[in-house]
Order: C-alpha cells, then sequence, then structure tokens
C-alpha cells in the first residue's frame, strides 16, 4: 500500500518498473565477483561463511558492536552473533518515531536472549514537523534530513561514544543497488570504523529460512503485512506479492539512499 506522497513521486518520475521483484537480479549482478557467488550457496554454507565474518571481525577489531533495529535481518544477525560473542554490545537507534510494537519488541528480544549491554541511543529532538514545513513531508530534502537526524546521527554518537572500530549491521546486497556493491569490512571516516556486512550475501528467503528452522520470534509488524521496518516515517504494509522486498520503505527515501549512505546510512 503505497502511500499517496511516495505514488505521486513515483509517478512523476516514471519509477515504477524500479522498484519491482526482478530489482533483486539488478542488484545481485551489481555485486562484486567475490560476493556473488555467495549468494547462491546452501542456507547451512551461509551460517559458516557468516561467522568466519563475525570471527575475523572479532580478531580484527578491538572493541566492537552490533545494530539492532527490531528488523528480521537483525535479529537473524543478533541470533548468529550472540553464539559466537555472547557479551556483544548491542546498539537500538530510537528515532522517536518508531512504531509502539517495536519498541515492545526489542525489550522482549534483550529479555529472551539475555542481553546483557544493550544500549539505546536516541535522536536529539522530533524535527518532523519542522522539517515538512520547511521542506514538504516525504520529499528527498525531507527524507535526507530526517534520516540524517533521526537515525543516522545518533547512530554515529554512539559509535563514537562508545569507540567501536568495527560495528556489525544486518545489511544484505540484494535490498538496494547502493547496498550490492558492498564489501564484508567497509570503511567509513567519521568516525574512523569498519562497519561489517556479515549477512551480505544472505537473500529474503534464507533470512525466513533460518527463522523458521531456529524458531525465531519475529516483530509482530510483519504479521500486519510490513515487508521491511523501519521507523513509522517510511514503512508501509505491502499487498503486492510481487513486489520487491524493499518496496514498503518508501519510494522516496530509496531514491535519496547514495545520500544516506555518505551520510553514514547503512
Ligand atoms: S525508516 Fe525511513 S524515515 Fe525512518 S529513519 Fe529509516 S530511512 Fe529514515
Amino acid at each position: 500500500m503505497i502511500d499517496k506522497e511516495d505514488q505521486e513521486f513515483m509517478d512523476k518520475h516514471n519509477l515504477a518498473d524500479k522498484f519491482g521483484s526482478d530489482r533483486t537480479q539488478r542488484c545481485i549482478d551489481l555485486m562484486r565477483p567475490e560476493i556473488r557467488p555467495l549468494v547462491s550457496l546452501p542456507l547451512k554454507e551461509k551460517i559458516e561463511k557468516t561467522k568466519e565474518v563475525i570471527r575475523e571481525a572479532l580478531e580484527k577489531y578491538k572493541n566492537i558492536g552490533i545494530g539492532f533495529s527490531g528488523g528480521t535481518d537483525s535479529l537473524v544477525l543478533l541470533d548468529i552473533v550472540l553464539q559466537v560473542k555472547p557479551d556483544i554490545t548491542v546498539v537500538f537507534v530510537d528515532t522517536i518515531r518508531d512504531f509502539p510494537e517495536n519498541y515492545q519488541f526489542v525489550e522482549e528480544t534483550r529479555q529472551r536472549y539475555g542481553i546483557q549491554n544493550l544500549i539505546t541511543i536516541r535522536a536529539d529532538k522530533d524535527r518532523c514537523d519542522e522539517y515538512s514545513a520547511k521542506l514538504g513531508f516525504k520529499s528527498p530534502e525531507f527524507m535526507v534530513e530526517y534520516c540524517n537526524d533521526h537515525k543516522i546521527a545518533p547512530m554515529i554518537r554512539a559509535i563514537k561514544q562508545f569507540g567501536f572500530d568495527g560495528f556489525l549491521v544486518g545489511l544484505r546486497g540484494v535490498e538496494h543497488e547502493e547496498r550490492a556493491q558492498e564489501v564484508f569490512f567497509s570503511p567509513r571516516s567519521n568516525p574512523p570504523h569498519h562497519r561489517v556486512h556479515p549477512l551480505l550475501f544472505w537473500k529474503r528467503e534464507d533470512i525466513m529460512t533460518y527463522v523458521k528452522e531456529n524458531n525465531l520470534i519475529c516483530n509482530p509488524l510483519y504479521a500486519k503485512g510490513y515487508k521491511s521496518l523501519g521507523c513509522t516515517i517510511c514503512s508501509a504494509i505491502v499487498t503486492d506479492p510481487n513486489a520487491h522486498e524493499r518496496s514498503g520503505r518508501g519510494i522516496v527515501r530509496e531514491t535519496v539512499m547514495k545520500k544516506l549512505r555518505e551520510l553514514g546510512y547503512t
């Protein structure tokens, strides 16, 4: 269910073809030659490769943290990482505009896994109305300013404040053309650290199979029809079975991803 702002933007810029299910293959085609063959591995081998990347990260970096958003990718990553490093520091970025169900799910997950170190870092202030009035709700400019203040800046603050030199995130290459070109250990300069992407070569089907086989309890918002979860601003229920897995995440946001990633988004 695309909302009014996204639909208008999509029509105006002729983007209908860009967000269908064939986007997954487009992303695979964009992957680096050393990552692309990993996409077709059986799940068991993917899990082993993922653990190998995590172990390598634990050797490379002195102080490593993991981002947890409440979404299924980050849940699967968390489940695997906790098997290797049960005392890892987990960071949840509170955008102030998350779904109430998400706050509850993050807390329940903390309790379920007995997570010892969960840091919640919050955006300074809710600036949604201010940016809406100035830039237009969900315009490209709004998305850049809003996401920078509500998501990117707090995450960078956490990385600085806790001195992480390695930060694990559940990014997958098939989600977005910008992410498709990523590497396992991705250097960032502000502050200097590496983003680590152990799920870079996983497909959505792998995530769902892992969840099923390991009886993971997922965010209840998926049962309501959300395919990809973020804060309330750009997460929408998806009814089209042929839509790409990110289709509920805001067309405008998807088109400014390059800029967001330059600012430090995952
Ligand atoms: S879910 Fe969308 S609007 Fe919310 S912080 Fe993430 S990118 Fe920005």
